[in-house]
């Protein structure tokens, strides 16, 4: 079997992703993150085709009438999607892809390209864990806590169609837990 290119993290927003996702990219230079485009406001510490390609809704729809997305979702009342020139970038950089998307996204990308993805869940230890890391982080009104948190219970049922799962319970763990996936299925791997 061919090694994997797209690797794929996904957990309830707060759940670890991103920051999982950062310490990989600047560790592995053979490895780049996907920057979805969404119609979402940038937060302060966001930057503008970095974190994501923030644009609105109009240039969104745009993109899926003209077919420019591997996938999108409506997530808190914004469109997040994966442009297929992320991919394409990739491909020409050789690049192994990281994505952080939520789990339709992810299992979607997997439907599209069962041979190489590898998917990974991350979930936080509890309910009441993922709440306190959420407020913590500041950055989301007591309503959007609210809508994160509801939409976290759906997606935890999803855990069981990845192939890995791990709960991110202390973040050097979940890292090196992460890591040890990564190089059996991939940096091993001729
Ligand atoms: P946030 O607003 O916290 O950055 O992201 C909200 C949710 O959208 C997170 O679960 C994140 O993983 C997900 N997300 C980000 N980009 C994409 C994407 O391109 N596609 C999908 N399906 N979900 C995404």
């Amino acid at each position: 079997m061919n090694k994997k290119r797209f690797i794929i993290l996904s957990s309830p927003s707060g759940g670890g992703k991103t920051t999982i996702a950062r310490y990989l990219i600047s560790k592995y230079k053979e490895f780049s993150f996907s920057i979805s485009a969404t119609t979402r406001k940038m937060r302060p510490n966001e930057i503008d085709g970095q974190d994501y390609h923030f644009i609105t809704k109009e240039l969104f729809v745009q993109m899926i009438d003209n077919n420019e997305l591997v996938e999108y979702e409506q997530i808190f009342g914004n469109y997040y999607g994966t442009p297929k020139s992320e991919l394409n970038r990739a491909k020409l950089q050789n690049k192994i892809l990281i994505f952080d998307v939520d789990v339709k996204g992810a299992l979607s990308i997997q439907k599209h390209f069962p041979d190489d993805s590898l998917l990974i869940f991350l979930s936080p230890p509890s309910i009441q864990i993922l709440e306190q890391r959420l407020r913590n982080r500041q950055t989301e009104s007591e309503q959007e806590i609210i809508e994160r948190l509801n939409r976290a219970i759906t997606e935890m049922k999803f855990a069981d169609q990845f192939k890995y799962h791990i709960i991110n319970n202390i973040l050097d763990d979940t890292i090196s837990n992460v890591e040890k996936i990564i190089i059996s299925e991939i940096i091993n791997k001729k």
